[in-house]
């Protein structure tokens, strides 16, 4: 996958100890922190009111020049009393991986100590496209249950597959799985039982 994190000065040191996309997996170490959510869309509105379960400090920025935030996230994001700045984030201050501050392009200086980023991702699929794989409107690997592709003996697992479930317990799962419909296509035909 390609996660869209915002590529301020030294970002990839940030990735993982105070820049995430995943409130799922990050979300609770982060509790009581000064949190910004980046993104300009009703998923990043969602996620932010969604993290007022782990903190009063929540701030909205659109890091982006178009501003999709429908006016029923709007609300909801006025009823949890989360600030919405429509500024980008020009570059960031901090150490060790640890975010301190973020400046804006509109001049401003954001405290921040854990920066969730909502920009989306984009399933890399160079090799699926070269094998001739059939893909989701979405981009993603199309499988069936037991990550079966549309090109015999072709198998795909992990977040490769699917929008949702980013989780290492999810692509392990589908990569056990892969690993034992393969094993079972490469037996031959007289051991097979269908
Ligand atoms: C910051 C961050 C925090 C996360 N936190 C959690 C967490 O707390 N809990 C959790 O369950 N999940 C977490 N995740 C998600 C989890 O890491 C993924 O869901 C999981 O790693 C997906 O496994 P995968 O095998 O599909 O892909 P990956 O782990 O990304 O593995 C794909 C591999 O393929 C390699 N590759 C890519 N292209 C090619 C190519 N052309 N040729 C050869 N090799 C190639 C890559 O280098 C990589 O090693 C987190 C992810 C991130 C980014």
């Amino acid at each position: 996958m390609l996660d869209h994190y915002p590529h301020f000065r030294d970002w990839e040191s940030y990735v993982g100890v105070s820049m995430f996309w995943c409130i799922t997996c990050d979300g609770y170490e982060s509790r009581g922190k000064k949190i910004v959510v980046a993104g300009h869309t009703n998923d990043a509105a969602s996620e932010a009111t969604q993290m007022t379960r782990l903190s009063d400090d929540i701030t909205l920025i659109t890091n982006s020049h178009v501003h999709e935030i429908d006016v029923r996230f709007t609300a909801r994001l006025a009823a949890a009393g989360i600030p919405v700045l429509h500024d980008k984030i020009h570059t960031a201050e901090g150490s060790d991986g640890q975010l301190e501050t973020l400046e804006t392009t509109g001049g401003l200086q954001l405290p921040v100590e854990a920066l969730f980023v909502i920009q989306g991702a984009t399933p890399q699929v160079d090799l699926a496209r070269m094998l001739g794989v059939q893909l989701a409107g979405n981009g993603f690997v199309l499988v069936d249950t037991e990550q079966k592709t549309s090109v015999d003996g072709v198998y795909a697992a992990g977040d490769l597959t699917q929008l949702h479930s980013h989780q290492v317990s999810a692509a392990v799962h589908e990569g056990a799985q892969a690993a034992s419909a393969a094993n079972y296509f490469l037996y031959p035909e007289e051991l097979k039982d269908d």
